[in-house]
C-alpha cells in the first residue's frame, strides 16, 4: 500500500510530499499509524547527501511514535492500539554474536529505518516521516508514557538511546562528573538522563545564552566550552564526556578535561573529520576516545521504561511536515528547544 511521506529526490532539493509504499504486514509485523517523528540532526546528514550512499528518493526520519493498527497473525507482544515506538533500526541478521547479546546495533546486518537494503520497494528503507510503517515485531518498543506525552517521547527512540547507552556502558551514577558537550537535541536529553542516573553534569556549550536552560535541564554547572578560562577550571576532572558536536572541532580541548583513565565518547557524526587529536593527550593519563551508536533493541526498551519512570521527554517544538526544510536551517542554527517533531497528521498534504 502506498502512504503519504515526506522526503527529497536530492541531496541539494528540498524535502516535499511524495508517496512511500510499505508491505501488507507478515506472520510477525507490527503496522503501526505514525502519529509523531522527531527530526534528528541524522535525517539531515543523509537526506543532504552530506554523508557517502544516500538513496533517493531518500524519507528519513528515526524517532517514531504511535498505535498498533493491525498485527500478523504470529505476533505476540503487541496488539492493536497499543502505543509503541520504532528507533533507528528495522532488522538485523537475528543469529550473529551481536544480535545474540542483545546489541542488534552492532550487527554487520543491521537494517537503518531508512537508507538500508530491504526487499520491500523500492529496494532500501523509508523512515517515520511517513504515515505508517510496518516492521518485524522484534525492533518495535512499549511506549508505557501517558497518551499526552507521545509527541515528547518520539525523539527518545534516537536521542534518547544514543545518550542512554554510553551513559549506562560507562557507568554514569553518583560520585561519576559526567560532561555533556553541544546542547541540541542528544546533548538535552544526555544531560536529562545523567542527572536521573544521580551523576554531577557539566554541559558544555559554545553559546552562553543556553546557560541557564541548561541548568533547568539538569545540569550542576555550565561551561561555554570557546571559554578558555572556564575550560581550564575543568581540567583533569572528568570521568566521562559524551560529546554530541555535528561538526568537526578540537577534540584535545576535552581530552585534557578527563581525569586518569577517564572517557571521551563520541556520538555526534560530523560529515567530515575531526582534526587528529594529540596522542600525549592519550597517553599520558592512559585516557580512552571512544565512540557509540545507538543501542541495542533491550536496552531502547529498558531507556524507555527508565524514562517513563523518571518522568522523562524532550523539549520539543512540534512542526508541520511542510514546515521541515525551515526546521533544518533552524536547527544548523541552533535554534531549537531541543528538538523538532513532526505531527504526522500534517503529512497528507490535503488534510
Ligand atoms: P543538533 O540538535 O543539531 O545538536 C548539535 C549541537 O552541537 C548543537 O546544538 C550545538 O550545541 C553543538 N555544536 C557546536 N558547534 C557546532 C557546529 N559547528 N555545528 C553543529 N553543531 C554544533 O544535533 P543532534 O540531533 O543532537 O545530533 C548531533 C550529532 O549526533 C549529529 O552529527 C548526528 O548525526 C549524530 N548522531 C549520532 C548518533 C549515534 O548513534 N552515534 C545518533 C544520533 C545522532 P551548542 O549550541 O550547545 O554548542
Ligand atoms: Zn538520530
Ligand atoms: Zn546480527
Amino acid at each position: 500500500m502506498s502512504v503519504h511521506a515526506y522526503g527529497a529526490y536530492a541531496g541539494d532539493k528540498p524535502l516535499e510530499p511524495m508517496q512511500v509504499h510499505r508491505r501488507e504486514p507478515g506472520a510477525h509485523d507490527v503496522a503501526i499509524d505514525i502519529a509523531f517523528c522527531g527530526v534528528c540532526h541524522s535525517d539531515l546528514h543523509q537526506v543532504r547527501a552530506e554523508w557517502e550512499g544516500t538513496q533517493f528518493p531518500c524519507v528519513p526520519g528515526h524517532e517514531i511514535v504511535g498505535r498498533v493498527r493491525a498485527v500478523g497473525a504470529h505476533v505476540t507482544g503487541f496488539k492493536v492500539g497499543d502505543r509503541v515506538g520504532v528507533g533507528c533500526l528495522v532488522d538485523s541478521c537475528r543469529h550473529c554474536a551481536d544480535c545474540e547479546e542483545g546489541l542488534e546495533n552492532y550487527c554487520d546486518g543491521m537494517v537503518g529505518t531508512y537508507n538500508f537494503p530491504t526487499p520491500d520497494a523500492p529496494g532500501w528503507t523509508q523512515g517515520g516521516y511517513s504515515e505508517q510503517m510496518v516492521v518485524h515485531e522484534r525492533y518495535v518498543l512499549h511506549v508505557r508514557h501517558p497518551d499526552q506525552q507521545l509527541a515528547a517521547v518520539a525523539p527518545l527512540l534516537c536521542a534518547g538511546i544514543t545518550t542512554y547507552s554510553p551513559l549506562r556502558h560507562w557507568q554514569a551514577g553518583p560520585g561519576k562528573k559526567v560532561g555533556v558537550v553541544g546542547i541540541g537535541g542528544l546533548g538535552h536529553m544526555g544531560i536529562k538522563l545523567a542527572h536521573a542516573m544521580g551523576a554531577h553534569v557539566v554541559a558544555f556549550t559554545t553559546s552562553e545564552a543556553k546557560r541557564e536552560a541548561a541548568k533547568a535541564l539538569g545540569a550542576d554547572e555550565v561551561v561555554v566550552s570557546r571559554d578558555a578560562e572556564q575550560m581550564a577550571a575543568h581540567t583533569k576532572s572528568f570521568d566521562l564526556i559524551i560529546n554530541t558536536v555535528a561538526a568537526p572541532h578540537d577534540l584535545d580541548a576535552f581530552l585534557v578535561l578527563l581525569k586518569r583513565d577517564g572517557v571521551l565518547t563520541l556520538v555526534g557524526a560530523p560529515a567530515s573529520p575531526h582534526p587528529s587529536p594529540n596522542v600525549f593527550n592519550m597517553i599520558m593519563k592512559r585516557r580512552t576516545l571512544a565512540g557509540s551508536m545507538i543501542g541495542g533493541i533491550t536496552e531502547t526498551q529498558e531507556m524507555l521504561d527508565f524514562c517513563a519512570e523518571h518522568q522523562i521527554t524532550a523539549d520539543i517544538e512540534l512542526i508541520r511536515a511542510d514546515e521541515i526544510n525551515e526546521a533544518y536551517e533552524r536547527m544548523l542554527k541552533g535554534d531549537v528547544k531541543y528538538r523538532f517533531v513532526i505531527d504526522s497528521a500534517t503529512l497528507n498534504p490535503q488534510a
